[in-house]
Formats: structure tokens, C-alpha cells, sequence
């Protein structure tokens, strides 16, 4: 088995410290084997950053933004191979593995356009001879820590832009699924970056509190579970860092009675089933308003889900592979049964599937429960794994008292026709990024991601215009050149005009 290596100032490192194992979820067999990084490896990444700063942050922005062209180019040129190494470990299709990565292409596109987006802003003559601008700066040596469902989106929301800005850049990926992260990173020193200003530190929990604890890292970018993310907050905030931690999620669809159910239908089987539900943005409960819609919901996902087709991620054609660890898939079976003993109606079960040829991997089948309430452990908490929950209400105003009331806030969408029930939805929900008809409403490159609630800790959202805002400090300057011939007495009372 392959000792994965670090990439730190620029060279591949190996460690002969403590591992763990990288498995094949499809197979069930270990493949790869991680480093699980020292204090010691991680000052030597924060080392080669803090001293690839002061020549990074001088570059001009279009010199950095042509390093991001060359990367995306790479990025595209590397689809399969990159998709594969996803499939591989993660136990996701090729095609959404494709499809992650072209999200994460959006981020580079993005970074693209440093010159305009660093611009800053300027107004002269605030006073008598006086002009005056607001500048975006770097803050030096900054992190990103990042969950195992999203080994190639999830850190390109964080590094291009970070980079682009002008910082370097430490990253943890999971320790679950690296391998494609680590490409990635490697395609962008090969686009030309310099050595120190992007680098790769695998690890765990000691990884990570070496760079809560490291004066000199600025800011941690995390997304993972909230238990996690609370912490991280904490700790770094407590040592005067900026942070921006992602959490969990529950999210709810809403059916009105007038929704084009088809469509509807359609619409949750890819956002509750996709990736095996594990996404930070999956559909894991419909709140359907009234037992008509229901009923008909319910009849029409049944056959649905029980025709999915669950295999081996890396073959092609296929709408779920496994999950990603054997103890995910237990954790997952585990709700399931908590689901049962609470009294909530199983329709369809998934529990117990055997794929053939693959009888040792971490596969669940779709599973479906109704008449699931409020009070059960399968609805307040994530599960992240191929369940979905039904509860039934009476009008649109208990359906989103629901979904103001859970701890969560990541995403939710609506179905319906009526744009009175729609516009209220927006309104008045109490999470950060909402659907109309559109069952996972994650924002494009240039809109910034994050939920409300538990589901995001700090001010600022993920990439895009506040992503920009995160890694970059203001400065204001206020600058006079007076004329020769005048000299002004001194002023004692605060300036104005
Ligand atoms: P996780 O919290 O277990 O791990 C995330 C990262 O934190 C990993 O790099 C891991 O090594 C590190 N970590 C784990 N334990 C730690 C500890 N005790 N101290 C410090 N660091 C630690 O999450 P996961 O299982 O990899 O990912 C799934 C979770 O991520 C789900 O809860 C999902 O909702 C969430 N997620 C959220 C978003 C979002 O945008 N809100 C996006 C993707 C995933």
C-alpha cells in the first residue's frame, strides 16, 4: 500500500510518522495509507508559506490571475484522472465526481478575474488637496481544513481565491479521500505557482490544532461537521483569527398541493439519493402540505427508489455508489433502525443490500420513511446517507415554523406555482440559501455559500464577494500633497470640511 506524501514549500514529503487508512468504499479494502502530520510537519508548511509572502503578496494580481488560467486549463485537461481518484476513494460516480469538480472550476474562474475584483476604491479631493482609497490586502499565512464529501469542490472554494489575493496557503484535507486534493493542489504548483504559497498537510486532530495554535496563520477557512466547526470557531477566534466554519445541515423541500409533483419528484430523488446523501446540501426531509400530496409523493418515490441502480462508483451509468466508510454505513443503518423504534413508518428499506462482485463494500440502499415528526432523533439530527423523511403538515405556515425551528439553516427549496407562497418562503425562512424549484440552490462562483443558524459560524460566507472580503484586510489611506505655496496652522479640532 502507498504512503500518500505531503506537498510542502514545493516538494513532495513523506512521513514516516503515524497513518491511517485510505479505503476503496466500493471494495471495502484499504488502498492508499494517509500521514497523519506532527506539530513539527505542520510548522514546516507554515514555515514555507510565512516565507513565500512578501514576494506573493508583491506579485501583481494579472500575474497571479494567470497562474489561475493555466490551473483551470489543467484542471479540464485532467477531468478522468482527477474524477477517477475521487470515485476511487470517496465511492461517488464518475459523473458527479465530474460534476463536483466542475463546481470547483467555477471557484478558478472566479480567482480569474483578481485584477478587477482587488481594485479597491478611490475618491479624491475628500478634503483640500486631499485624496483618499480603500485597499484590499492579504493577510498573510491562512488555512483551510475540509470535509471528505467534497475532496475536490470544497478546497477550490477556499484556495484559489485565497491565493489570488494575495496570501499563502496551508491546507488539511480529510484524511478519508486525499488523494485527488493532493493532485489538484500539485496541477496548481505546475501552472506556475511558486514554491511555499500553496501547500498540503494531511493530518488529524493534532494537524489541525497546530494551526489553531500557530501565531502565525491568520484566518481558518472549515467546513465539516458542526461539532467541529463550533470548535474550531472558538479556538481560533479566541486567538484573534478570522474564521469562517461550515457546519451540518438538515434540509427541507416543501411540496405545496400545487406543485408539478413530477418534476418535484424527480427533482428529490437526485437531492436526497445523490452522492448517497452525503452532501452538505441533500434534501433529507419533504414536508409535504397536506396527506394528498403525501400520499402521492410517497407513491411515486417507492418504485423510484427502488429501482436505483448502486454499484461500484468508478463504474459508469450508475445513480449511487457505497458510502464512504464502513462505519458511515453503520451510523446511517443505525438511524434507519432508530427511525423504526420510534414509531416513524419505513416504506422502503435499504438496509442489508449486497452489491454483487462488491459484496465487501459500504453500500446502503435508498431509504424512504413517512409519517416522521418533529420529535424523532431521524429529524433533528444529520444522518447523511440515503434516507429520506416525510412529514406531513397542514398549510405552508407550520411547514416553514418547522424549518425556522430546527437547529440547522444550510439550504432549503419549495415546490410550487404560486409566487405569493414562493416570495413569502424567501422572506421569512430562516436559512441561508433557499430554492425555488430548484432543489439544491448552491450559489454559483460569484455569489458567496453559507447557511444560517448551526449551520455556519462567523460573518462572512464561502468564496465569491464575501470570500474575497474573508482574505483580504482594508486599508484606508488618506493622502495630501499640498501646493507649494500654502501652509496650513495647525488645526486642533477634529477634521471636517
Ligand atoms: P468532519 O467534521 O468529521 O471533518 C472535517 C475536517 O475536520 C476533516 O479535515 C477532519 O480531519 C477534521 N477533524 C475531524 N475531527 C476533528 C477534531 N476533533 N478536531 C479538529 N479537526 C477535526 O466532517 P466530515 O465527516 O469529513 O464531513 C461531513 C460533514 O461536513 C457533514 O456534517 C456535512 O454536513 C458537513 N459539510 C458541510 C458543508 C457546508 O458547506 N456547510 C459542506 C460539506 C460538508
Amino acid at each position: 500500500m502507498s504512503l500518500i506524501p505531503h506537498l510542502i514549500n514545493g516538494e513532495l514529503v513523506t512521513d514516516n510518522g503515524r497513518s491511517a487508512d485510505v479505503f476503496n468504499p466500493s471494495t471495502g479494502q484499504p488502498i492508499h495509507k494517509v500521514p497523519l502530520a506532527s506539530r513539527e510537519t505542520m510548522q514546516l508548511a507554515i514555515d514555507a508559506a510565512k516565507a513565500a509572502f512578501p514576494a506573493w503578496r508583491n506579485t501583481p494580481p494579472a500575474k497571479r490571475a494567470q497562474v489561475m488560467f493555466r490551473f483551470k486549463q489543467l484542471l479540464e485537461q485532467n477531468e478522468a484522472r482527477i474524477s477517477q481518484l475521487i470515485s476511487e476513494e470517496h465511492g461517488k460516480t464518475l459523473e458527479d465526481a465530474a460534476g463536483e469538480l466542475k463546481r470547483g472550476i467555477e471557484n478558478v474562474e472566479f480567482a480569474c478575474a483578481a485584477p478587477e475584483i482587488l481594485k479597491g476604491e478611490y475618491s479624491r479631493n475628500v478634503g483640500p488637496n486631499i485624496d483618499a482609497w480603500s485597499d484590499f490586502q492579504p493577510l498573510g499565512v491562512v488555512a483551510g481544513i475540509t470535509p471528505f464529501n467534497f475532496p475536490a469542490m470544497v478546497p477550490l472554494w477556499m484556495y484559489p481565491l485565497a491565493i489570488v489575493c494575495g496570501n499563502c496557503f496551508i491546507l488539511k484535507p480529510s484524511e478519508r479521500d486525499p488523494s485527488s486534493t493532493l493532485l489538484i493542489a500539485q496541477l496548481l504548483l505546475e501552472a506556475g505557482l511558486p514554491k511555499g504559497v500553496m501547500n498540503v498537510v494531511h493530518g488529524d486532530k493534532s494537524a489541525v490544532d497546530a494551526l489553531i495554535e500557530a501565531p502565525e496563520v491568520k484566518a481558518l477557512s472549515f467546513v465539516g461537521s458542526t461539532p467541529i466547526a463550533e470548535y474550531i470557531y472558538a479556538e481560533g477566534t479566541k486567538r484573534g483569527k478570522r474564521v469562517q466554519a461550515l457546519g451540518g445541515a438538515k434540509n427541507h423541500a416543501v411540496l405545496m398541493p400545487d406543485a408539478d409533483l413530477n418534476n418535484a419528484v424527480n427533482a428529490l430523488m437526485g437531492a436526497a439519493y445523490g452522492s448517497c446523501g452525503e452532501r452538505c446540501m441533500a434534501i433529507s426531509v419533504a414536508v409535504c402540505v397536506g396527506d394528498q400530496v403525501a400520499d402521492a409523493l410517497v407513491a411515486k418515490l417507492v418504485p423510484q427508489i427502488k429501482a436505483l441502480k448502486i454499484g461500484a462508483g468508478t463504474n459508469c451509468g450508475l445513480d449511487m455508489g457505497p458510502l464512504v466508510t464502513g462505519q458511515a454505513r453503520d451510523k446511517v443503518s443505525g438511524y434507519v433502525d432508530d427511525g423504526v423504534a420510534a414509531g416513524a413508518t419505513l416504506v422502503v428499506d435499504g438496509r442489508g443490500l449486497s452489491v454483487a462482485g462488491h459484496e465487501e463494500g459500504f453500500f446502503l440502499g435508498g431509504c424512504l420513511f413517512d409519517n416522521v415528526t418533529p420529535e424523532m432523533r431521524i429529524y433533528k439530527e444529520e444522518i447523511f446517507g440515503p434516507v429520506l423523511c416525510v412529514v406531513r403538515v397542514n398549510s405552508l405556515e407550520e411547514a416553514m415554523q418547522l424549518i425556522n425551528d430546527h437547529e440547522y439553516g444550510n439550504g432549503t427549496c419549495i415546490f410550487t406555482r404560486d409566487g405569493e407562497a414562493a416570495r413569502l418562503f424567501c422572506d421569512e425562512i430562516e436559512v441561508g440559501m433557499v430554492g425555488v424549484n430548484v432543489p439544491l440552490p448552491v450559489p454559483v462562483a460569484y455569489h458567496s455559500f453559507g447557511g444560517w443558524k448551526r449551520s455556519l459560524f462567523g460573518d462572512l460566507h464561502a468564496y465569491g464577494p464575501d470570500g474575497v472580503r474573508f482574505y483580504t484586510r482594508r486599508k484606508a489611506i488618506t493622502q495630501r500633497w499640498p501646493q507649494r505655496a500654502s501652509h496650513e496652522a495647525s488645526q486642533f479640532a477634529f477634521p471636517s470640511l
